[in-house]
């Protein structure tokens, strides 16, 4: 059986080695368009690589999948995030768990999966063409099946999007519109901007009249606001935003707390702390510098006033402020380079115990290519590494 791999990333290399080591008889080649395979995985988790996660903090898979959990679920029984771990360190990597349950190799260096892959590749004879990009299926004709594991829109966009008439007695590929996942907000707001470089901790963000809603750090930067509550619900809005145009309101609880319980603390201020000035106490545990842009919002000239002479509209109004704040996203940026594709083949036409299409046996696919994608702490490798793994078992099915 001949069996060629479009796309030398991460689904695409393991999806080879999975093949090789369930069949040694199996001729796998891998069709990769750039000059360099695994491109994505070497400059992932900022060059260390965090590829899985140990899910002992994911009560809820739909959490950290906003698009395939059902699918992610089912696979988790093939092929699990403990076979992942368990399979790396069988291969020679050592791993580590970080918060978050992250896993990275303890070298704390991609370039650790890279070789392991790229020696077990030229150990099991694997076939890897550089430079050889496929734009039709009818390019790959002497095999006897094909396996898309062409990645997210960066990459593959072309490819996802013009394949439609390559599938010969099959129907045209279905495809969910794809668009960008994990990015920042831009936000208009010099004011804010000049504050980049702090994080506040506990924020609580939701994009009103929606169901999208975040908790966790925001990091203020030069462009707007960034962080892990940032990146989560770029994650789970990611249709929206992009329909939007990436124009959007946002509320914004910067102290994560009720209305009520924020008044409450700025009167037990104004009792405790009476003689002391506003800017100088804060009881939120905000950066001095944050505290002060936020007093600077509601009374700009009165900064410097002392607890008692706040007067119970004043508090009224940061409370209101705290708990209540609305900025506009005018625009899209890039996370350190990371983002993710929400959307790509659609899941319902592909059969999830073999990943192949249902309308044509021939083809699977693997990777951020299929409509899955999770947020960021190792969601999106375990992903092609489960999907590749059980493409791999579905072409030795039906060899047998
Ligand atoms: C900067 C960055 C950091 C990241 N960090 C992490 C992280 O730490 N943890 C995590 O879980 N996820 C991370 N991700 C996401 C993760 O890298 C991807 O989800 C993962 O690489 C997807 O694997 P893939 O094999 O499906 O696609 P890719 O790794 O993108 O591989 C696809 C390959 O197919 C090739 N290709 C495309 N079209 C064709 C064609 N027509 N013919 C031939 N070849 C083709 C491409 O050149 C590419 O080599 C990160 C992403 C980025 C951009």
């Amino acid at each position: 059986m001949k069996v060629a791999i479009i796309g030398g990333g991460a689904a695409g290399f393991f999806l080879a080695l999975c093949l090789k080591e369930m069949d040694k008889s199996v001729q796998v080649s891998v069709f990769e368009k750039s000059d360099k395979v695994l491109t994505k995985l070497k400059m992932s988790g900022g060059g260390r690589c965090n590829c899985t996660n140990t899910f002992e903090y994911v009560k809820d898979l739909s959490q950290v999948y906003p698009r395939g959990h059902r699918t992610v679920k089912k696979l988790f029984n093939v092929f699990s995030p403990k076979d992942v771990y368990n399979w790396f360190e069988r291969h020679g990597v050592k791993l580590k768990t970080e918060d978050g349950g992250r896993v990275f190799p303890v070298t704390d260096d991609s370039h650790t999966i890279i070789n392991m892959f790229l020696h077990y590749a030229v150990k099991y004879g694997i076939d890897i063409r550089l430079n050889s990009r496929i734009d039709a299926f009818a390019q790959l004709d002497g095999y006897d099946f094909i396996a898309v594991t062409t990645g997210g829109m960066n990459s593959s966009g072309s490819f996802l999007n013009n394949r439609q008439d390559e599938l010969s007695d099959s129907e045209p590929l279905p495809i969910i519109k794809p668009v960008p996942s994990l990015f920042a907000f831009r936000i208009d707001d010099n004011r804010l901007k000049s504050l980049a470089g702090l994080t506040i901790e506990n924020v609580i963000l939701t994009v009103p009249k929606t169901k999208y809603k975040t908790c966790g750090p925001v990091l203020i930067t030069h462009n707007g606001i960034s962080g892990p509550a940032v990146l989560k619900l770029s994650s789970y809005a990611a249709v929206l935003l992009n329909e939007s145009g990436y124009k959007s309101k946002l509320h914004v609880n910067w102290v994560s707390g009720k209305d009520n319980e924020v008044v409450a603390e700025l009167r037990d201020m104004v009792v405790t702390n009476s003689g002391k000035e506003i800017k100088n106490r804060n009881p939120f545990n905000l950066p001095q510098r944050f505290w002060e842009y936020m007093l600077l919002k509601i009374m700009p000239n009165r900064t410097d006033i002392r607890y008692k002479d706040v007067t119970d509209k004043e508090i009224n109004r940061l409370v209101n402020i705290l708990c209540n704040d609305e900025l506009m996203i005018c625009g899209r940026d890039t996370n350190k380079d990371e983002f993710v594709t929400c959307g790509g083949v659609a899941l319902d036409a592909v059969d999830v115990n073999t990943m192949q299409l249902k309308a044509d046996r021939r083809l699977c696919f693997a990777g951020e290519v299929l409509d899955i994608d999770g947020i960021t702490g190792g969601y999106n490798f375990q992903a092609a590494w489960t999907t590749a793994f059980t493409a791999a078992k579905g072409i030795l099915a039906i060899k047998s």
